[in-house]
């Protein structure tokens, strides 16, 4: 069976290193925010080209400490409007509502399964402040117009990047775009640690503060709290395993991208839709997504072929029990996307063997 993501085989080309950073950490006898959480900041922050990383507990955090440390900063307040992508991970919305803001679901681009900067502008009202746009399966969003409608209306913009480190227009890195942005470092994600980890990125100093403040409990002196804050640091360990994989985040997009584009000059087959992107500096190939009308079909052939795949993701947000107020939503566009997707396997270990077999597959796939 070729796994859809083989994670033993990822960190196990680090595992000296893994476990030397380990072994340094349990040795120093420095459990919480010490020395590899700030050295991995300062190593994250300078791949990203921003002055600011703040380490925090996971991708999810990273998204609602930011927000929530804009509520702080009195840049944003209950019931103000978030424009987000509809078809992104829970996540991304979940970081909205938990501030009590208010998501705006925008329907993305057919073709980048990402935010489209004219359907942004008609999702604009009075009450909207900010913009969520989601780098969704590791392809940056158009930022340079993002950043331009931002301007002109006065917007906030916070990039969900979970899925895109390391992916750049123009030479600027995600991460480096937005006002402020939310890194996931969960196993799978392109760079993943060991465990649960998250980061934002800013180049804003007073936003840095106040988030470092809100993760420790709205401190930034011991038992001196100013805001009612919460728990969400980076691990040290995680931190130090994070450091052992930075260095080698580039080359793994690389490995990506090979495969990527090995699927893309391999697989001719008319009843397969392949991912579009428009250069391949923007996209990091976090997940290979293609489309078929008969997504069942196509995933028995695929695992009869001895192929794992997985489908990111099965259910819309707005179609979640969680979110029952926007059940009777119409998005056709996001809810086609859910119906047709189907995410090959892709990770910089495959070997040119099975990416050939891969290949085989789909082409022998028919309706
Ligand atoms: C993974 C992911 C998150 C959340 O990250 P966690 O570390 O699991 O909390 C948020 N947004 C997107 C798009 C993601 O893929």
């Amino acid at each position: 069976m070729i796994k859809f993501l083989d994670l033993e085989k990822i960190n196990e080309k680090y595992s000296k290193e893994l476990n030397e950073a380990a072994s340094r950490v349990i040795d120093s006898g420095w459990y919480i925010q010490g020395n590899e959480v700030s050295s991995f900041e300062d190593e994250f922050a300078h791949y990203c080209g921003v002055k600011h990383c703040i380490g925090v507990a996971n991708g999810l955090d990273a998204l609602t400490l930011t927000l929530w440390a804009w509520k702080e900063l009195g840049k944003l307040k209950e019931g103000d409007e978030v424009i987000v992508p509809a078809n992104t991970y829970i996540a991304s919305i979940l970081a909205i509502t938990e501030n009590g803001l208010v998501p705006v679901l925008v329907e993305p681009d057919e073709k980048t399964y990402n935010l489209c900067p004219e359907k942004i502008e008609v999702a604009i009202t009075s009450r909207t402040r900010a913009i969520l746009p989601v780098h969704l399966y590791g392809q940056l969003a158009d930022m340079p117009a993002i950043m331009n409608i931002a301007d002109r209306h006065n917007l906030l913009v916070l990039e969900d990047a979970a899925q895109a480190h390391g992916a750049s227009i123009e030479g600027r890195k995600a991460g480096s775009w937005g006002h402020a942005s939310g890194f996931s470092f969960y196993p799978g994600k392109n760079l993943g640690a060991l465990g649960d980890a998250g980061a934002v990125t800013t180049n804003d100093d007073e936003l840095a503060s106040t988030l470092r403040a809100l993760g420790n409990y709205g401190s930034h002196k011991k038992y001196e709290n100013i805001y009612q804050g919460t728990n969400s640091r980076l691990d040290e360990m995680q931190a130090a395993f994070l450091r052992v994989k930075l260095p080698h985040l580039d080359s793994e997009i690389q490995a990506r991208r090979a495969v990527a584009k090995a699927y893309i000059s391999g697989v001719c087959n008319p009843s397969l839709g392949m991912p579009e992107w428009k250069n391949v500096e923007s996209h990091v190939f976090h997940l290979f997504v293609i489309r078929t009308q008969e997504r069942k079909k196509l995933q028995e052939h695929l695992e009869k072929d001895g192929i794992q795949t997985l489908i990111h993701y099965p259910i819309p947000p707005h179609k979640q029990t969680a979110f029952s107020q926007w059940n009777d939503l119409c998005l056709p566009i996001t809810e086609q996307i859910h119906e047709e997707i189907v995410s090959i396997p892709l990770d910089p270990t495959l070997s040119s063997g099975a990416v050939e077999h891969i290949i085989s597959s789909l082409n022998s796939f028919s309706l």
